[in-house]
């Protein structure tokens, strides 16, 4: 039997929808609520470079991913795992495979596909989808107030409420951190947002900006401090972009906000080891250019030797012991961070001591938060997805349990 109790969720990302999907599969009446006029924006974005949903690393390594809050993680990542993630997809008809890093993608499905076939299953079950309305904060009785796009306020007296609204990182998704002020105004502790998962800027030369933004340096090693991340990078017309400049994004961001310099060390040839490299470097090259020398004794692009010239000053390159160690490792001085619009995700938001263990604001009670506005951060490979899924999925049950009905049974079936 349906039961009547009406309960709001605010935002239609993973998080939110994967919270209406629990809440509705327990037989609850879910009315839930974006600010844009279609659900999962920043899914779609996602989708675009390829949807990775989350990883096939073990429990313990994975929950690491989440930094200072691996303890709180490596409880949510029980409740709702990587394993329950997939079996729920396969339910909806979307098979999934490991690709050879351990990423998670979906096998034939896109973004667009998956998104489509959940808010069917969702509208299948009643969950009505309420878009253009802005979350605007609570009413004096404590309902959640909306501003519809007419520029009429809406009150929706709900039971309890579920805010699934995202970070501030690419702000035409939907999730532009405005919700901020109306928690803060509740008493509740926030983190500002700050950028993850981002390029980093550096001060090249006009000549260098103009003649080699765009272009790629291979197989990398990148270290900053004790951390290290190896891939490919992209030069930009304001620093570098790339899987391991995000990796180590979060450090070099830390460092620059204790106003201490984030020196970026390369190794342009991880493959070959600094003894090597001195031996190759030390051959005479007769009348050779350094740039066709290099090229043909290790193999080193154009760009990756226009980098070295950027960097290195006349003498360092004339000497065969110094430029061999620059090769390995070339200090870029980074200048910030990117701004955190363009990031991936954000840092900041909800801090976990202003939650329980479901996810319900100690200071207004029935009210949950999930996904990316609570504060914490994940590298890439599928830990960002797999943090607003398992957010989304607790905050639910918590409210399940908070109105005293059974939690939803695992894993998720999309007919139940
Ligand atoms: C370019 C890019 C690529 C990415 N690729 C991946 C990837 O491959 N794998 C991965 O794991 N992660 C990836 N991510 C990150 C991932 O998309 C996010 O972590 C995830 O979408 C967060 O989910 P969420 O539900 O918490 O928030 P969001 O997806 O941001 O959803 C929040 C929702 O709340 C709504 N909202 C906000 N404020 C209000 C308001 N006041 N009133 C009403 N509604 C409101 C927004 O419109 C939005 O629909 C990527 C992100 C970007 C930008």
């Amino acid at each position: 039997m349906k039961d009547e109790t009406r309960v709001v969720v605010v935002g239609c990302g993973p998080a939110g929808l994967m919270a209406a999907t629990v809440l509705s599969q327990a037989g609850l009446s879910v009315d839930i609520f974006d600010t844009k006029a279609s659900a999962g924006c920043k899914f779609l974005v996602a989708g675009r470079g390829g949807l990775n949903l989350t990883h096939a690393e073990h429990a313990e390594p994975f929950a690491a991913r989440y930094g200072n809050n691996a303890e709180i993680f490596s409880k949510l990542l029980a409740d709702f795992s990587p394993d329950d993630l997939r079996a729920w997809l396969r339910g909806l008809g979307v098979e999934t495979f490991i690709g050879t890093s351990g990423r998670v993608f979906p096998k034939d499905a896109t973004a667009h596909n998956i998104l489509k076939i959940w808010l069917e299953t969702l509208a299948k079950r009643g969950v009505a989808f309420h878009y253009r309305h802005r979350w605007q904060g609570f009413t004096q009785t404590g309902a959640p107030l909306f501003l519809t796009e007419t520029g009429e306020t809406l009150e929706f007296p709900a039971k309890a409420l579920l805010l699934a609204l995202g970070g501030a990182s690419w702000p035409q998704t939907g999730s532009d951190g405005s919700w901020t002020s109306f928690l803060a105004a509740k008493g509740v502790l926030l983190e500002p947002f700050r950028p993850a998962n981002c390029g980093v800027e550096v001060a090249w030369s006009e000549h260098f900006r103009t003649r080699f933004s765009g272009k790629p340096l291979k197989n990398l090693l990148l270290c900053c401090g004790d951390r290290q991340a190896i891939g490919d990078v992209v030069i930009t017309a304001h620093g570098l972009e790339g899987g391991p400049v995000y990796a180590l994004s979060a450090v070099i961001r830390d460092l620059l906000e204790q106003t201490r310099p984030a020196p970026l060390l390369l190794d342009l040839k991880r493959d070959i080891t600094l003894e090597r490299l001195q031996e190759k470097l030390e051959h005479p090259r007769g009348k050779e250019s350094l740039a066709n020398f290099l090229r043909k004794a290790i193999h080193l692009t154009g760009p990756a030797y226009s980098l070295l010239h950027e960097i290195c000053t006349p003498e360092d390159l004339k000497n065969p012991t110094i430029l061999a160690g620059r090769i390995k490792n070339l200090p870029v001085s980074i200048i910030n961070t990117r701004p955190l619009a363009e990031a991936i995700s954000s840092a900041g938001g909800v801090t976990f001591p202003e939650v329980d263990a479901n996810l319900m604001l100690h200071k207004m009670p029935g009210v949950f938060v999930a996904g990316e506005m609570l504060d914490w951060e994940a590298p890439t490979g599928g830990y960002l997805l797999q943090g607003a899924f398992s957010t989304g999925y607790q905050a639910a049950q918590g409210l399940l349990k908070w109105l005293g009905h059974t939690p939803s049974p695992q894993p998720l079936s999309p007919d139940s």
